[in-house]
């Protein structure tokens, strides 16, 4: 590959930036079914570092993982009436297997609580049998008009969580332990900072009693729904009859909870951290952590560097590093460097014939400052360490950002003039009404992401709504969303 003309900035179109970003990583590519995306394997090796370390989390807290099936009998979807009103527009409906017309329609799967709650009702008939901690990892499907790779598209990948539990209390502690899971996920391995806090009536799943969510800001300025948290109530309990014996015999129906995150974070992670020169992957999800270009001119030069190299390559193996030597021929070294910027790898290694002879190689690193020689002594502790310093400072940027960018105590006019310009998140009160926040997404397209929890609140509590000036009921943070 030769040098390709250079991407469109952030600034001049984020849009077009963010679409470039993802063809020059090779993260993702249309699909010849419309609305479907293609992962390519630069972006699935993303996800795949995403799923390992949420799997972990998941059964360090006491989760299993089980499947369900893709279809589902139309009529489990009608059965809890607010879930059929909220996924049936975008339902795809199977009507023919074999040859033959369905006797009951199946729909491809949007979400998978009324199939599953089906079985609970079979697994369940006691307290004994509760907690019943499940997690499945899948693919689902929600009819979209209008795509955008990672972010919005008619399959994508995720994760749901399905528990059940003996009392409310149980349930609740159980939607806001992932609430918890979830943040340090994003924090700690996406350097993503994150609000969390609850959905207005408006806004929570169908069927859920309450949803809580993760907002993450991106830089375009617009709020991101990371993953959501829901506190089902007895709700699907009471429609698939998922009841159990209680320690004092009597039968209650149990307390459900589920929760998701998908592919989209891939997307949230690009427009978090990347740049006008292509991905910034934070390390910890980085498919390779360290990419080595050997640099040389003569076959003579060529041995000698490509020993080091390999030498380095099983060394850094031997620490844990993920990394990857760059021994493609014939391609010139600068080539190799704007290829891998482009891929958003975290660190690079240059390794020369002079650099073998002084037992060094050189280091930059993909979030810029200069280059440095660095010895071969001990470089596996000394990548670690640059490693976790980015990362680090990968998640402060982006804190920085979202605060510079978040505003408090502004009056309607500004808040008006602030969604039609530039965006962000907007901390204000809410006087708990839905016809008033309806009128507010109609009039200025921002939506209530979060009533933030204690911790993301302001110092002083707000007294009155910013749109219609009655008493506020709760802090409200708005602002536009993807
Ligand atoms: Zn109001």
């Amino acid at each position: 590959m030769s040098q390709e003309k250079a991407l469109t900035t952030r600034a001049e179109d984020f849009s077009a930036w963010y679409n470039e970003v993802i063809a020059r990583a090779e993260l993702a590519d249309y699909s010849p079914v419309r609305g479907c995306m293609v992962i390519r394997p630069n972006g699935y090796a993303i996800w795949e570092q995403m799923q390992r370390a949420l799997d972990t989390m998941f059964k360090d807290t006491g989760h299993q993982n089980a499947y369900f099936p893709l279809f589902i009998p139309q009529s489990f979807l009608a059965r809890e009436a607010e879930h059929v009103e909220g996924f049936a527009p975008e339902t795809a409906v199977v009507t023919h297997g074999g040859g033959k017309e369905l006797e009951e329609p199946l729909v491809v799967r949007p979400t998978s609580e009324t199939i599953i709650y089906a079985m609970y009702a079979k697994w369940i008939q006691s307290y004994r049998d509760l907690p019943l901690l499940i997690n499945q990892w899948a693919n689902v499907v929600r009819w979209e008009l209008r795509t955008r790779l990672f972010l919005r598209t008619t399959e994508f990948l995720w994760q749901e969580g399905h528990t059940a539990h003996a009392t409310e209390a149980e349930a609740e502690t159980e939607t806001l332990m992932i609430m918890g899971l979830y943040r340090k996920f994003m924090e700690e391995w996406m350097a993503m900072p994150v609000l969390t806090g609850r959905k207005t009536d408006s806004e929570r799943f169908a069927g859920a009693l309450r949803t809580y969510a993760c907002e993450a800001l991106m830089q375009d300025n617009r709020a991101l729904q990371a993953g959501t948290s829901h506190n089902l109530g007895q709700n699907f309990a009471k429609v698939f009859d998922v009841t159990f014996q209680t320690a004092d015999g009597r039968l209650d129906h149990v307390w459900n909870t589920s929760w998701g995150v998908s592919t989209r974070l891939v997307g949230a992670l690009i427009m978090t951290h990347s740049d006008d020169k292509g991905l910034v992957c934070p390390p910890r999800l980085a498919q390779w952590q360290v990419v080595i270009v050997p640099i040389y001119r003569t076959d003579e030069e060529q041995n000698v560097v490509m020993a080091a190299a390999d030498q380095l390559v099983r060394d850094l193996r031997a620490e844990q590093i993920r990394v990857h030597l760059d021994a493609r021929d014939g391609l010139k070294p600068g080539a190799k460097y704007y290829e891998w910027e482009a891929r958003g790898v975290p660190l690079r290694l240059e390794i020369g014939p002079r650099d073998v002879a002084a037992g060094s190689v050189m280091l930059a690193r993909r979030t810029g400052g200069k280059k440095e020689s660095i010895s071969l002594v001990g470089i596996g502790k000394r990548l670690q360490a640059e490693m976790d310093a980015m990362q680090a400072a990968l998640l402060e940027a982006a804190r920085e950002r979202r605060e510079a960018a978040s505003l408090r105590g502004i009056t309607k006019g500004e808040f008006i003039a602030r969604m039609e310009g530039e965006g962000g998140f907007v901390y204000g009160g809410f006087c708990g009404d839905m016809a008033c926040e309806a009128e507010i997404k109609e009039q200025t397209k921002a939506t209530i992401r979060v009533l933030p929890d204690p911790e993301f609140r302001s110092a002083e509590a707000p007294t009155t709504c910013l749109w219609c000036g009655r008493p506020s009921v709760a802090e409200a943070v708005w602002a536009k969303a993807y």
